[in-house]
């Protein structure tokens, strides 16, 4: 039990330390690490859970990601893209439910130049000037994030996907690099966002030695929130007969991560629910702090099908939040719905 002690109380393991435990966690153990990042949490944010209205506004894609079933060559995806006055629309419906975080999240769609994206900004950021605009939206170049973030974009979400080079080339073609990806997601910190990084767990061909690199490059550069789901199949990709990651690994990943990082906002992802129908409750009872209710509209929901199975209604939904509250309630955590920034977030005047 020593590592699992030291990362307890120290927040910090070795590589060999991490290493060890990860292969040695058994059922005992599981209960103690889920319990303490638990612990921890509620320390710092209670028993609040943030919730998020996500808008999945493009299936368009001009990468290749082998995972992912809305790359380029998936022929068979059905492609759409949200005009900015549909964009806009779904923000009213989830203000008025009470969201004040708007995820808006697409493949990397060139039709979404740099003006037009930031067009987009200025107008949510105009007409909701208490709600928190967070970016899923990719790879750009350090410039453009700058002009993002003038345009009143608080937050940006890419996740690093694997922190080790061989394991990154396998999952991505040749034209992506993970050396970019670590750029961007420095231009990202630097430029003031508060940003998440994020991996799979269960993706072909990872290792022990993988995760470990994950965790510690989490370590170092101490995102403000962090992504972590399950690897799932997508029929139509080079991927489509590997295994799912498994709840239980996704789930040490989750609360290791909250005790590196305390203060660090956790989704309890949406794949991680589609892989269980308890996920999520069991990644808040492992650390996580946040839900990402489905904000896009309903007729879109199924074609942003980055794997098989995607849940996207019932208590996904987020017009069936009160179901999802109750599930929430009953687990012993209280929906909030106010912005929910990091702990280190400065205000700013977007309007200066
Ligand atoms: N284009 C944006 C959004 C990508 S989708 C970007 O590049 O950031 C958001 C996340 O979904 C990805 O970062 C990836 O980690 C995850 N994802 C994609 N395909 C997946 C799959 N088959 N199984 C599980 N997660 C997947």
């Amino acid at each position: 039990m020593f590592e699992l002690d030291k990362l307890i109380a120290e927040h910090n393991l070795t590589q060999q330390e991490m290493h060890t435990l990860i292969e040695r966690l058994d059922d005992g153990m599981r209960k103690t690490l889920y319990g303490a990042a638990g612990e921890l949490r509620d320390g710092i944010y209670g028993r609040r859970v943030f919730m998020r209205g996500l808008i999945e506004f493009s299936n368009y894609c001009k990468n290749d990601c082998l995972y992912c079933g809305i790359r380029r060559s998936n022929q068979g995806a059905h492609r759409y893209r949200l005009s900015p006055e549909a964009i806009l629309e779904q923000c009213s419906v989830g203000h008025e439910m009470g969201f004040r975080t708007f995820v808006l999240q697409s493949g990397e769609d060139e039709w979404w130049t740099d003006d037009r994206t930031v067009a987009l900004i200025r107008t949510i950021r105009t007409a909701f000037p208490d709600s928190a605009i967070t970016l899923s939206i990719g790879e750009k170049s350090r410039e453009t994030y700058q002009k993002y973030y003038d345009a009143g974009a608080d937050r940006y979400l890419l996740r690093h996907e694997t922190a080790d080079d061989c394991h990154y080339n396998r999952l991505h073609p040749s034209d992506m690099r993970l050396a970019d990806r670590m750029q961007a997601l420095t231009d990202l910190h630097e430029i003031g966002f508060q940003v998440g990084a994020g991996f799979m767990v269960g993706s072909p061909f990872q290792t022990t030695e993988n995760l470990v690199l994950d965790l510690l490059f989490l370590k170092k550069f101490n995102p403000h929130m962090v992504g972590i789901g399950p690897f799932l199949p997508h029929s139509e990709t080079p991927f489509a007969h590997e295994p799912a990651g498994t709840v239980e690994r996704t789930l040490d990943m989750v609360a290791i991560t909250r005790l590196l990082l305390p203060e660090v906002l956790l989704p309890a992802t949406t794949a991680l629910g589609t892989l269980d129908s308890e996920g999520r409750e069991y990644a808040l009872n492992a650390g996580a702090n946040v839900v990402m209710p489905n904000l896009s509209p309903q007729e879109n929901r199924k074609d942003y099908a980055i794997y098989d199975n995607k849940i996207s209604t019932g208590e996904e939904a987020a017009e069936s939040r009160a179901a999802l509250e109750a599930r929430l309630k009953r687990a012993g955590y209280i929906p909030e719905y106010g912005r929910g920034d990091h702990t280190t977030w400065q205000e700013r005047n977007y309007f200066a």
